[in-house]
C-alpha cells in the first residue's frame, strides 16, 4: 500500500502476470503458480512405482504436520548426507509452523536408471487457524533412490525438472516463529519479533473498523509473512516486485476458502515507524481489507471502490490535492468515471495521478459510507460481482449498478460527491 509510483509498478506487474487470479486492480500482488516444466512427460510413458513414491511424499507431508522428526528423517536417504542435513535443518526451522495440511502430490516421474527416480511434484500447505483451502500449488522436484527398505528422498531436482530453482520460502531463510492475535497470524524470523507483535496488535485494532465497513465479515487468521528485508522478498518472489512499499496482499487462489496472505518488509516497516508514525497501522488495515475483498471482486468491479474501501478501513484519507483541483475547476485526470475501468489503477503512470486517484477513491467511499450507510460499498461490490457475466458496456453497467443499489445514477453520484468534497466534509 502506498500512493507512490512504485506501487504502480507492483500493480502493473501483478496485472500482467495474473489477471485471472486478480480481478480488480489495486495494491495487491498475485504470484502465479509455475505452470511449465522444463521437461515434458506423458502419462503413457510413466514407469511403474508411482504409488510407492506418492506414499513416501504423503509421509513427508504428514511428518511435517505432526512434527515427527524421526519419521521425517526415516524418509531421507542416508547415502545423501548433504541433502539429509539440509532437509533436517529445514524441518527444524519449520517446527513452530502450525501446518494443518502439507500436501505433496506426484505429478509425474521418470526412472533414468533402475533404482533412481526423478519426481515432479506439486506442493501446497494450509495453516491451522487460517484459511482451510489449499492454495494454488508450487512446483518442485525430488531425486529419489530405492534402498532395501523402499524409496528415499535423495536430492532436490527442481533445477533439472523446472529449469530454475524452487521458490524460496520464509523457512529457507532461517527459523520461523509464529505469533497469532485475534485476526492475523504473523510468521517471522526471530529477529523481527517486535514487528510481529506490533502487526498483530495493529491487526486487532483495525478489525472493528473493518467489520463496520464490511458487515458480517468472519475470517480465519490472515497469515502475514514478515521478511527481514526487501532482498529476502526478492528471493521469495523473484522478479515480481521491482519496488517495495511496505505491505502487499496476495491472493492464494480464487475460492473463498483459499483466501490470501499479506507480505511485509520488516526493515521498511521499522523505518516507517519513525518516518510516519501511525502509517503501519493503516497499511495493515488496508491490506487486511484486500484479503477480505478477494472473493467479493469481479472482473467488472470499479477499482476505486476496492482501494477506497481499503483506505477507509485503514483510516487513510488525504484530500488536499483533490479539493484544490475541484475548487479551481480543473478537470480531474483521471476522473472518478475513469477509475471505474477495471484496470484504471494499473494505468496510472505518474505519482501525481496516483495520489489524485487515491484521494478520489478515499473520498468517494467516505461519501458512500456516510451518506448511504455503513456497508453500502460492499453492497455495490456484490452487485458488480452478481452482474459479472452480463457483458454490459462498463459505463452502462456502472450506472445501472449504482442506480439499483443507491437509487442514484453514476453521474448524479459524481456530482454529489464533488459537492461533498468541496464542502470539506470528507
Ligand atoms: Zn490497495
Amino acid at each position: 500500500m502506498k500512493r507512490l509510483k512504485t506501487i504502480l509498478l507492483i500493480c502493473l506487474l501483478a496485472a500482467l502476470g495474473t489477471l485471472a487470479l486478480l480481478p480488480a486492480g489495486g495494491c495487491t500482488v498475485s504470484i502465479p503458480p509455475d505452470t511449465d516444466w522444463a521437461t515434458r512427460t506423458s502419462a503413457a510413458t510413466q514407469p511403474a512405482g508411482g504409488d510407492e513414491l506418492q506414499a513416501l511424499l504423503t509421509a513427508y507431508g504428514e511428518a511435517l504436520v505432526k512434527k515427527d522428526r524421526a519419521r521425517f528423517a526415516s524418509l531421507l536417504d542416508p547415502g545423501s548426507p548433504d541433502f539429509t542435513r539440509q532437509q533436517l535443518q529445514l524441518f527444524d526451522r519449520m517446527k513452530d509452523v502450525p501446518f494443518a495440511q502439507y500436501r505433496i502430490a506426484l505429478v509425474s516421474h521418470t526412472e533414468p536408471q533402475p533404482g533412481t527416480a526423478i519426481a515432479k511434484v506439486s506442493v501446497a500447505w494450509t495453516l491451522a487457524g487460517s484459511f482451510s483451502g489449499l492454495p494454488e500449488p508450487d512446483r518442485t522436484a525430488f531425486t529419489l533412490v530405492r534402498r532395501q527398505d523402499g524409496w528415499k528422498l535423495a536430492g532436490d531436482a527442481t533445477q533439472q525438472a523446472l529449469g530454475k530453482q524452487r521458490n524460496v520460502a520464509l523457512w529457507d531463510q532461517g527459523p520461523v516463529a509464529v505469533l497469532s492475535g485475534g485476526h492475523i497470524m504473523a510468521l517471522y524470523h526471530p529477529g523481527q519479533e517486535a514487528t510481529a507483535r506490533q502487526l498483530v496488535s495493529e491487526g486487532d485494532a483495525a478489525w472493528p473498523r473493518l467489520t463496520q465497513a464490511l458487515p458480517g465479515t468472519s475470517l480465519p487468521l490472515i497469515p502475514v509473512l514478515i521478511f527481514d528485508s526487501k532482498a529476502q522478498i526478492d528471493q521469495a518472489f523473484p522478479g515480481k516486485w521491482q519496488e517495495w512499499t511496505g505491505g502487499a496482499a496476495r491472493m492464494l487462489g480464487p475460492a473463498p476458502d483459499q483466501g490470501g496472505e499479506i507480505i511485509v518488509d520488516s526493515a521498511l516497516y521499522r523505518q516507517t515507524n519513525t518516518a510516519s508514525p501511525g502509517y503501519n497501522g493503516k497499511m495493515i488495515g488496508h491490506e487486511m481489507t484486500h484479503v477480505v475483498l478477494f472473493p467479493e471482486q469481479a472482473t467488472v468491479t470499479p477499482p476505486f471502490l476496492v482501494e477506497g474501501l481499503a483506505d477507509f478501513v485503514g483510516g487513510e484519507k488525504q484530500t488536499a490535492m483533490l479539493r484544490q483541483k475541484l475548487a479551481a475547476g480543473e478537470r480531474l485526470s483521471p476522473g472518478l468515471d475513469e477509475l471505474c475501468q477495471p484496470s484504471a489503477f494499473q494505468a496510472l503512470l505518474s505519482t501525481e495521478a496516483a495520489d489524485l486517484a487515491y484521494e478520489e477513491a478515499d473520498t468517494a467511499v467516505i461519501y458512500l459510507e456516510q451518506t448511504y450507510g455503513n456497508g453500502r460499498t460492499l453492497d455495490l461490490l456484490r452487485e458488480f460481482k452478481r452482474r459479472e457475466h452480463d457483458h454490459t458496456d462498463q459505463k452502462q453497467l456502472v450506472d445501472e449498478v449504482f442506480r439499483s443499489v443507491l437509487g442514484t445514477g453514476f453521474s448524479d453520484f459524481e456530482n454529489r460527491w464533488t459537492r461533498f468534497v468541496l464542502s470539506g466534509n470528507a
